[in-house]
């Protein structure tokens, strides 16, 4: 991408039209210098836009302990004109994208939603609502997100109703999207809204936290998931005085990187800053892999043996005959193989 930095604005898809100023809040480390920091450690992230990805991102993600994922169904940066586009997004979510994740040593999940944004085009919002079932029960969705508020609109409201109601038909748990206008109030509107559904709230992951939700978030039974994103308001040295105040349960960390300025690697390097200020290997584990597989899991569709002790690549396997590999470029074997080619 060719872009002026001075000109660089916050991510529009999870923070467009922040009230404060932008001030780089996020610690950007070298890989160099915080290798050994967070070695043997496994990470699981539970919101990030793989299909805004390259091939540079995932083999980063993989070498720095990334082991699995989570990619929820988000708008792509500009409305969607038909319902053909949602048919073939969702398919890639659990097709080509998963196959992409798993040749990069990554095992992928997604949850599968209307974003709150596209719920305001009522007309076409209708459609995807019919063809959402045949989706949310694939193998790999392990839940209905990310579903929630943007402008807080009586149509956002309608259709984030409409698909609590299809998580608890489906019993999969309910990944939010909190509005960065007026945070505060979408956020408990969000979770009062789940109540009011009779959900329980420990089948609802808050996202886009900070430290004016996270108390509310926590004390209401909810997980309360942290985005730490470059040149916002949730940088990861605030993440850890976070998780130094509260603790680790039901806290989670991701890096919901996209299309926009985001960092791929916010985990592993939020995870060496918490080492670096003394924070316990156990907790960091929580935050940082265990509690999302515990919140995601009660879809059932995590099975953890696929990824503790790292994802074998398989680059002889295809997707519908197609291969990441270019002409001329060899399979790695697979080292557990036993056949020597
Ligand atoms: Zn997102």
């Amino acid at each position: 991408m060719c872009l002026n930095t001075n000109d660089i604005a916050p991510n529009p898809s999870h923070f467009e039209d922040s009230e404060e100023t932008a001030t780089p809040a996020h610690r950007d480390i070298a890989w160099n210098d915080y290798k050994d920091l967070i070695k043997g450690m496994r990470f699981f992230d539970p919101h990030i836009h793989m299909v805004s990805r390259t091939t540079d991102d995932y083999q980063a993600m993989h070498q720095a302990g990334i082991v699995a994922l989570i990619e929820p169904a988000f708008w792509v940066g500009q409305p969607r004109t038909g319902l053909s586009s949602f048919k073939d997004y969702y398919s890639s979510l659990v097709g080509w994208e998963r196959f992409r994740s798993s040749q990069f040593g990554i095992k992928h999940y997604c949850t599968m939603g209307l974003n709150s944004r596209e719920a305001n085009n009522e007309p076409l919002a209708e459609q995807v609502m019919e063809i959402l079932p045949l989706y949310i029960y694939k193998e790999g969705v392990v839940g209905v997100g990310e579903i929630g508020f943007d402008d807080q609109t009586p149509a956002e409201e309608k259709y984030y109703r409409l698909q609590l109601e299809l998580a608890k038909k489906a019993k999969l748990p309910v990944q939010i999207h909190t509005p960065h206008r007026d945070k505060k109030k979408g956020t408990e509107r969000s979770m009062a809204i789940a109540l009011e559904h009779g959900i329980d709230p420990s089948w609802v992951i808050v996202d886009h936290n900070n430290e004016e939700t996270v108390k509310s978030v926590l004390d209401k039974g909810f997980w309360a998931a942290f985005t730490i994103y470059p040149f916002t308001k949730m940088g990861n040295e605030r993440m850890v005085k976070v998780v130094e105040q509260y603790g680790p349960e039901r806290i989670m960390v991701n890096s919901a990187a996209d299309w926009g300025i985001s960092d791929p690697l916010a985990i592993p390097k939020t995870a060496a800053l918490m080492k670096m200020r003394g924070i316990s290997d156990e907790t960091i584990r929580l935050v940082t892999y265990q509690n999302a597989i515990d919140a995601f899991g009660k879809s059932g569709q995590i099975d953890v043996t696929d990824f503790e002790s790292g994802y074998a690549i398989d680059h002889t396997e295809k997707f519908h005959g197609n291969s990441i590999l270019r002409g001329g470029q060899q399979p790695v074997p697979a080292k557990d193989s036993l056949v020597i080619n």
